[in-house]
């Protein structure tokens, strides 16, 4: 037999084609072409599972080899084969598979990814080979059939004298692409593309040494490229938790055991399979960015699909095989696909029940992490109403005696003041009213992240009767009675010391009688500067409402005000003002040198 020909009329515009759209990611010819050979691979084996093909012998394995002296590539499977009339039909007629659609649909555009949607995985080979040959014999026991074809699209057909069943492709590599004809590259792309086909994949660099071995030794048997059971295809009931960090190390390269993992077997209609996993991010200097890897039944195809993954749980690593995405799914499908986001969605869904069933089976663990995973959940809450839903419950607040609660818990604490939350932001600059508090037996949680101040505020959206309060301000706790004076008779006093004109004095009673004054800064206000802080409006400062209130109970308090025209009575005043500020907030320096020179001025006169 011999035949010449042309690969349809068509093909003549398809091969321009092919190497303009492909030839950012010259790569993936490498996936196509193996893929090939393990489809070839599975329908076999289907034909043997149903009985249609009898007599099969041989392991199932690819062979990919590299020569860089002849300049080849080969891929070599012992598939199911193709016929001649198969070849004609199959990769001849390309253009009947709808490229002629294809061509005048995107001949113009700038799309990705099409090649695959129209079959075209095979003439990718023709991206970095000026000549590609087919020797392929059916598993029908049809004559084996060579093809060969040039870059112009123009192929000859004859006899070939392959005897094994199955198909070797060879690709004759232009002396333009020869980075792949180098040992090292081609099995780093192999790795990349095929470290999980269900077939092994065995690489040859046959142009490298060949590996010493020492007398008496025997030659180490050839090991393939790929693990041919990943672990995202096994049932989660029979992989270890070892397994499952060993995974992680190998495919991220992260030395560090992630803190807990996902495994999604998602059934149809989604039909999707992965694992993820949540990595320790304790290290600030390590990068928050997670990775999750795309896979279309176990050939890798795309790095980081962050489309996949709402934006709070983007420093998710982890690997997804999604069948029912195209092969040569491109950013912009993702980004509208529906499909997509049932995904996301599936995936929201799934950590929030792998956190609750940690939560309410191993509550050790989940409080180990919690620091960890805080930031993420609670910027997950604001962003998200869903998963707000789903985790207020299980969101935890450490308190002061470092005991973690959750919300309800807390309510229930002894000493807990219905309605209320009270809260420390810093445990050193608040120490005295930490102090005041645990005093008097109420519980104080420590919220000091930065997005706390917004989470609150959507807790106390979404939840009735529950308002938090910072504990450097007065509150009816530390109140004696329920009033508080509206003017104080040391208000001028204070003004005139503190230097601040417009400074509200009040006057009130504590409980306790040790804290002479407290600068009041009110929840909202203190809350709004936040917010502005968050939003990065640095330049914004939004006045703090600040109050100063004189405890009546204090003794030095009551001294100053049957005092109040005493030599000394400004210099204790301003020195009063400054300690309740440095209860409150860190000293500007201003405030600092006003505070030195008053306090030496004190040691000096009582000295
Ligand atoms: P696709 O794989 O998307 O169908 P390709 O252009 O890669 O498109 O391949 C076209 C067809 O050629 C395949 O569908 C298959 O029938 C046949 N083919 C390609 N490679 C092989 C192979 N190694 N063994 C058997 N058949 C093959």
């Amino acid at each position: 037999m011999s035949e010449k020909g042309g690969i349809s009329v068509q093909t003549e515009h398809i091969f321009p084609i092919i190497k303009r759209w492909l030839y950012s990611d010259k790569e993936i010819f490498l996936r196509e072409i193996v893929s090939n050979a393990a489809d070839a691979e599975t329908k076999l084996k289907h034909l043997v599972a149903v009985g249609q093909a009898s007599g099969i012998e041989g392991d199932y394995r690819i062979d990919v080899k590299v020569n860089k002296d002849e300049k080849t590539i080969t891929v070599e499977d012992n598939g199911i084969g193709m016929t001649e009339a198969e070849v004609k039909q199959y990769i001849n007629q390309i253009a009947l598979s709808g490229a002629l659609d294809f061509i005048q649909k995107y001949e113009n555009a700038s799309a990705d990814g099409i090649i695959g949607h129209f079959g075209l995985g095979f003439y990718s080979s023709f991206m970095v080979a000026d000549q590609v040959e087919i020797d392929t014999k059916s598993y029908s026991d049809a004559p084996a059939v060579h093809w060969v074809c040039n870059e112009e699209g123009e192929f000859e057909m004859s006899d070939s004298d392959r005897q094994a069943r199955g198909t070797k492709i060879t690709l004759h590599v232009t002396e333009e692409e020869k980075e792949f004809l180098e040992g090292d590259k081609l099995k780093e792309i192999l790795t990349k593309y095929c470290g999980f086909l269900s077939f092994p994949v065995f690489f040859t660099d046959e142009c490298a040494a060949p590996e010493e071995v020492k007398e008496g030794e025997e030659p180490k048997a050839p090991t393939p490229i790929n693990d041919v059971e990943p672990l995202w295809q096994k049932m989660p009931n029979e992989c270890t938790d070892e397994e499952y960090d060993a995974f992680y190390h190998k495919v991220f390269w992260d030395n560090q055991d992630p803190l807990f993992h996902i495994h999604i077997n998602a059934d149809y209609p989604l039909n999707f399979k992965g694992i993820l996993y949540f990595p320790r991010l304790g290290n600030e200097y390590r990068s928050l960015e997670g990775e999750v890897k795309l896979f279309y039944n176990r050939v890798f195809v795309s790095d980081n699909i962050k489309e996949v993954l709402p934006e709070y749980l983007l420093m998710l690593k982890g690997v997804l095989d999604c069948p029912e995405l195209p092969l040569n799914v491109s950013r912009s499908y993702l980004q509208d696909s529906d499909y997509v986001k049932k995904i996301s969605a599936h995936i929201v869904k799934k950590v929030c029940d792998k956190l609750a069933g940690l939560h309410n089976t191993d509550l050790e663990k989940y409080e180990s992490f919690w620091d960890d995973i805080k930031i993420f959940v609670e910027y997950g809450c604001i962003k998200d109403k869903k998963f707000y839903d789903r985790m207020k419950d299980i969101v935890l607040f450490k308190t002061t005696e470092d005991k973690f609660v959750t919300l309800s818990e807390y309510k229930k604490l002894e000493g807990a003041v219905e309605g209320k939350i009270y809260y420390a932001t810093d445990l050193t600059q608040q120490a005295v009213y930490v102090k005041l508090y645990k005093d008097q037996g109420i519980p104080v949680i420590v919220l000091d992240q930065l997005i706390d101040s917004q989470f609150i505020n959507i807790i106390e959206l979404n939840e009735q009767n529950t308002q938090f309060q910072r504990i450097d301000s007065v509150t009816d706790e530390i109140r004696k009675e329920d009033k508080e004076e509206d003017a104080s008779s040391l208000s001028e006093l204070f003004t005139e010391a503190s230097g601040k004109k417009d400074l509200t004095v009040k006057e009130t009673a504590l409980k306790d009688g040790s804290v002479p004054a407290i600068l009041n800064i009110t929840e909202k206000s203190r809350r709004m500067n936040e917010m502005a802080q968050i939003y990065g409006m640095k330049d914004v400062h939004l006045p703090l409402e600040e109050i100063l209130v004189l405890n009546t109970e204090s003794p030095i308090v009551k001294k100053l005000a049957t005092d109040k025209d005493s030599e000394n009575a400004k210099a204790i005043a301003k020195q009063l003002y400054l300690l309740a500020v440095l209860n409150q907030r860190p000293f500007t320096a201003e405030e600092l040198k006003t505070f030195l020179e008053g306090s030496y001025d004190i040691l000096g006169k009582i000295q």
